[in-house]
C-alpha cells in the first residue's frame, strides 16, 4: 500500500488559555476519532522502524499506528501495554521530540507523526469504559518468589508490573498515602490528571501487584528486615526528592520556596488539594509577583501553577538562552500561551527582604554563553558589572533534585556517587549490595519518566534471571 506524504500533523484541541489559566483541568484535550485516524494514517509504516528503536521500551510503534489507522483500538492497546504498563501517563508526559519523535522520518521534511498524541488517545479510550479493560496477559504459574519493590513511582511499577507477569509476587513499599510518585505530587493536574495515574496505577495492582503505602523504607523497615521477611530480592526506585538550593544571600526568607514544597502543597491529592482552589483554601499565597528560577518541565509546572494560583506576573529567569531549556518544547509553547514571562542569560546572586523578612526583590546579573560545560551545553559566565533588580512577592527555586540519602545511609554496602545516586550496573541496575537492585531517578539523578521505565525493565529482567536461577539451584 502506497502512503500519501502528508507533511503536516493534525493539530490536538486545547484549553483556550485566557480560560484555562483559571482552572486545574487538562489543557491538551486529546484527538477526537476522526483526528486520530487522520494522524495516525500519516505514519509511512517505514521498514527500518527508526521510532522504535529510540523508544526507550522499545513500543513497536508502526504496528499499534495501523491499528489506530484502521480502527482496531482493543488490538492497538494490546500492542502498547505488551511493552509500556503506563501509555496514559508515556502519552502525555514523555519528551517525544527527543526521542521517537525525533526519528520519525517524517521529521526530515516535516513534522514527525504525533506517536505520543496517539499514545495517549489509545491508553484514552481503553480507560473511558471499564469493560474495555481487559486483562492484557494470561497469569503465569506462580513462582514462589517474591520481590520488594521500594517506591511507588514510574520506576517501581514498571518494574513491578514486569515481575508481576512473570508470576513472581511483588510488594511496593511506597513511603505516602499514594502511590504515583512524581506523577502525583510533581506534575500538576492540568498536565496529567490524578485519576489518569490512579488507573494506571491499577492496572498494575490487577496484574497481582500488591501496594504497602505509608510505610518509609530506612524508617518502618530496612532493607535487612525485608530480606528476613521472606523478600528474595529488592528494587529500589525511591527517585530523587531533595531540591537543591543555590546557596546565596537571603535563599531562607519568606516567601522563597524549593519547587518541591510549592509543587507538592499544589497537587497532593488528599493533602492540601491547592489545585481544586477556591473549593479547597490553599496555604500558599503567591502574591502579585512570581519569579522561577530554572528551565526544565519543573521550571514550567511551578510558573503555570502560579499563574492559576491567582498571581498576576510571573517570571522564568534562565541562566542560558531558550535553546538550551530542558523543558518539553510543547510546555514551553503552552507556559508562553498562558502569559509566563521568560528572561533568558539572567542569574539570581542574593534576595533582598522587606521588614518582615518577606522576600521583596531578587539581584541579578546578566549572563553570556561560553565554551561548552560538562553537560555539554554552552557555560553561563556572568557579564561584569551588570547588576540588576526583579521584584517579586515568590520566589520558587526549580534548580533540580538529588536522591534522599535515608536508604544509603540505613543500608549496608550499598554504594552512593558524590552526587548522592545510588551505584548501579548499567545493564542490570544490580547495585553494590547483594539481591538488591535499583533504578529511575534514584541512580541517574533527575531524569523521565520513560528514561526511569526503560532501566528499569533491564533491571526486571536481570531480577527474574536472578530468582530463577536460584529456584533450579
Ligand atoms: P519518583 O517518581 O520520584 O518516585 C519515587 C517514589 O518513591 C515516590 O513515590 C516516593 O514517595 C517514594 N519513596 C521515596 N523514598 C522512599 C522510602 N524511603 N521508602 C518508601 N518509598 C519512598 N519527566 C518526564 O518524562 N516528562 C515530564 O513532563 C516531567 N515533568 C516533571 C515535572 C515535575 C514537577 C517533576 C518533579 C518531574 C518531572 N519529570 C518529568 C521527571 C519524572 O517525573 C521523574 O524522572 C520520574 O518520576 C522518576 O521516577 P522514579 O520512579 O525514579 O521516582
Ligand atoms: Fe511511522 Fe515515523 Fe515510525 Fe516511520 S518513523 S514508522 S513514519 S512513526
Amino acid at each position: 500500500m502506497t502512503t500519501k506524504l502528508n507533511l503536516n500533523r493534525v493539530a490536538i484541541p486545547k484549553q483556550n488559555p485566557l480560560l484555562r489559566v483559571l482552572n486545574f483541568q487538562e489543557v491538551a484535550l486529546g484527538y477526537t476519532e476522526e483526528q486520530a485516524i487522520a494522524e495516525a494514517s500519516r505514519c509511512l509504516q517505514c521498514p527500518k522502524r527508526p521510532c522504535v528503536d529510540a523508544c526507550p521500551v522499545g513500543i513497536d510503534i508502526p504496528e499499534f499506528l495501523k491499528e489506530v489507522r484502521e480502527g482496531n483500538l482493543a488490538e492497538a492497546v494490546r500492542i502498547l501495554k505488551a511493552k509500556n504498563s503506563l501509555p496514559a501517563i508515556c502519552g502525555r508526559v514523555c519528551p517525544q521530540e527527543t526521542q521517537c519523535e525525533a526519528k520519525c522520518s517524517l521529521a526530515k521534511k516535516g513534522a514527525p507523526t504525533a506517536i505520543g498524541r496517539l499514545e495517549r488517545y489509545v491508553a484514552d479510550w481503553e480507560l473511558a469504559d471499564i469493560a474495555r479493560r481487559r486483562p492484557q496477559f494470561t497469569a503465569p504459574e506462580p513462582s514462589g518468589k517474591s520481590v520488594a519493590v521500594v517506591g511507588a513511582g514510574p520506576a517501581g511499577l514498571t518494574v513491578a508490573a514486569d515481575l508481576a507477569k512473570l508470576g513472581h509476587r511483588v510488594v511496593i513499599f511506597e513511603a505516602l498515602h499514594v502511590a504515583g510518585g512524581v506523577l502525583v505530587y510533581g506534575i500538576p493536574e492540568f498536565r496529567l490528571p490524578k485519576t489518569i495515574v490512579q488507573a494506571e496505577v491499577e492496572y498494575v495492582q490487577s496484574l497481582g501487584v500488591e501496594l504497602a503505602l505509608n510505610c518509609v523504607v530506612g524508617k518502618t523497615l530496612s532493607i535487612d528486615e525485608l530480606n528476613q521477611d521472606g523478600f528474595q530480592a529488592v528494587f529500589l526506585g525511591t527517585g530523587a526528592g531533595l531540591p537543591m538550593f543555590l546557596n546565596i544571600p537571603g535563599e531562607n526568607l519568606s516567601g522563597i520556596y524549593s519547587a518541591n514544597e510549592f509543587l507538592t502543597r499544589v497537587n497532593l491529592v488528599n493533602l492540601m488539594k491547592a489545585y481544586l482552589f477556591p473549593d479547597h483554601l490553599t496555604p500558599v499565597n503567591v502574591g502579585e509577583r512570581v519569579v522561577v528560577i530554572g528551565g526544565g518541565n519543573v521550571a514550567m509546572d511551578s510558573a503555570r501553577c502560579a499563574l492559576r494560583l491567582g498571581a498576576y506576573e510571573v517570571r522564568v529567569v534562565y541562566r542560558r538562552s531558550q535553546a538550551e531549556m530542558p523543558a518539553r518544547r510543547e510546555e514551553v509553547e503552552n507556559a508562553e500561551e498562558e502569559g509566563v514571562i521568560f528572561q533568558f542569560l539572567t542569574n539570581p546572586v542574593r534576595f533582598l527582604a522587606d521588614d518582615q523578612a518577606q522576600v521583596k526583590a531578587m539581584e541579578c546579573v546578566e549572563m553570556e554563553l561560553g565554551e561548552p560545560d560538562a553537560s555539554g551545553r554552552p557555560r553561563p559566565i556572568p557579564k561584569p558589572n551588570s547588576e540588576f533588580l526583579i521584584e517579586t512577592d515568590t520566589v520558587i527555586v526549580a534548580l533540580g533534585t538529588t536522591p534522599n540519602p535515608l536508604i544509603p545511609a540505613t543500608t549496608q554496602g550499598l554504594e552512593t556517587t558524590r552526587k548522592g545516586t545510588v551505584v548501579a550496573d548499567k545493564e542490570t541496575g544490580l547495585t553494590t549490595r547483594p539481591a538488591v537492585w535499583a533504578g529511575g531517578d534514584l541512580t541517574t539523578g533527575a531524569a523521565t519518566v520513560i528514561s526511569a521505565m526503560g532501566a528499569d525493565k533491564h533491571a526486571a529482567a536481570s531480577i527474574n534471571a536472578y530468582l530463577t536461577n536460584e529456584a533450579a539451584t
